[in-house]
């Protein structure tokens, strides 16, 4: 399989660095490579957002049919990379990578037009709400209840682990509407809006100190049915659906290789062992790059993804989690300041010890165990491998 870039596509890798390097302000880079968790904070990922959709390549990874710019998938990896070797940050993935192609793909018309325009200009912030206490990998054993009285659901439960609640506006939720049926066929989707009584965000407070996390508690929270998201019942078809995209819809190579490349500027030169863990790092995520790149290709040639894509997600976890652990023992003591002050490219964040990206590397280290977690943990993904690759 050849896998070097065609003329067009390096001219268009062209096209993108140049409006990396006129639009990424040094402020927006400086806030990304002081970011510790998964993604970027409302006030940097508001003005990245604000950029790439005056340039129409916000929902990159959209259809044309839906308002993306209709790129091929090497396009969007190109994209990807090179937004990763610039150091751009990370938007938050819950609207854009999430429920916007379920709402393209799912939703009614009406849906269409009230929700993606807004998701673009980021007026609704989402968040994520499928996990509850007890129902995480077992997720069809969920309990947040929604009854229906005329034309609106009465919901009520508890979710657990939602991603940057603490800024959303609105939640798009998985409830049980029928108890009585086999648990998959009792759940539906809802788009609930936040802002109104009966919604309760409490922080939970990650081992590094960031607050990523919340708990969500729904009281009797009124939903009109008209922000069912496909029939009632069909919830779980659409949330296998969505965490296809969040486990496999972006390549996790690029990122990786990008910060390895900036630990090795920003701690100098590694030696003896840090030397070879380094090396060790780079063949596995560059093993990886070239898996994410042969399923890309095949996708663009019209092909059904090998069931060898499922690994991807498992081993930019282990990657990843080893390359944190490499930046803590490459800054030496320097690697385990860990300030409590939040944001670290805030005014309130005293001087870092060595540099910035040393005053990082704690809290990212730490924010990097849930690699193995998010999504889906490490144990369920080889599960689905060992059913979907190994037949088991
Ligand atoms: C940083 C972070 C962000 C998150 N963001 C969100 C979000 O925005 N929205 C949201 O809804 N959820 C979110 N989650 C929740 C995440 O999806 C769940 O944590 C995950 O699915 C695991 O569920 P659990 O925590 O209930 O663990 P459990 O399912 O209770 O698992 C506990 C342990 O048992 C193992 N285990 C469970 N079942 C099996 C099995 N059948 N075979 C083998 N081993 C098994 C697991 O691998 C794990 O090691 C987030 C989690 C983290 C850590």
């Amino acid at each position: 399989m050849d896998l070097s870039l065609t003329k067009d596509q390096q001219s268009f890798r062209e096209e993108v660095r140049a409006f990396l390097a006129a639009s990424l302000t040094p402020e927006l880079r400086r806030g990304a490579e002081l970011t510790s968790g998964v993604f970027a904070e409302p006030d940097i990922a508001r003005e990245w957002q604000a950029i790439l959709e005056e340039q129409g390549w916000l929902v990159y990874h959209w259809p044309d049919h839906a308002g993306g710019p209709g790129w091929t998938p090497i396009q969007r990896w190109i994209f990807e990379k090179e937004c990763a070797e610039a150091g751009a940050p990370v938007l938050p993935g819950m609207g854009l990578k999430l429920v916007g192609p379920v709402l393209y793909t799912f939703g009614t018309q009406a849906q269409q037009d009230y929700y993606l325009p807004r998701l673009r200009s980021a007026e609704h912030f989402w968040a994520q709400g499928f996990s509850e206490p007890g129902a995480g990998s077992d997720l069809a054993s969920l309990r947040t209840r929604a009854v229906r009285e005329g034309d609106h659901y009465i919901v009520s439960g508890h979710k657990i682990w939602t991603t940057q609640a603490q800024y959303a506006n609105r939640l798009f939720a998985l409830v049980r509407t029928d108890a009585e049926v086999k648990p998959q066929k009792g759940i539906s989707f809802l788009l609930i809006d936040m802002a109104q009584p009966g919604v309760t965000v409490k922080p939970i407070l990650s081992a590094s100190g960031d607050h990523e996390l919340n708990e969500v508690f729904l009281d009797e929270v009124r939903v009109p049915v008209s922000d069912r998201v496909g029939d009632e019942g069909q919830g779980w078809s659409i949330a296998k659906f969505l965490l296809e995209n969040e486990r496999g819809g972006s390549s996790f190579a690029p990122a990786i290789l990008a910060d390895l490349a900036r630990l090795h500027t920003s701690a100098g030169p590694l030696t003896g062992e840090l030397a070879d863990r380094a090396l060790r790092l780079r063949l596995e995520a560059e093993a990886l790059e070239m898996t994410e790149l042969r399923t890309l290709i095949e996708i663009e040639h019209g092909a059904a993804p090998d069931p060898r894509s499922l690994t991807t997600k498992l081993l930019a976890s282990e990657i990843r989690q080893g390359l944190e652990a490499l930046a803590v023992d490459a800054f030496g003591l320097a690697g385990l300041q860990l300030p409590g002050e939040r944001p670290f490219y805030g005014g309130d964040m005293p001087a870092p010890v060595v540099s910035p990206a040393a005053q990082v590397a704690a809290a990212r280290y730490l924010n990097a165990r849930a690699w193995s977690i998010f999504g889906g943990t490490s144990e369920i993904q080889l599960t689905l491998i060992a059913k979907a690759a190994l037949g088991l």
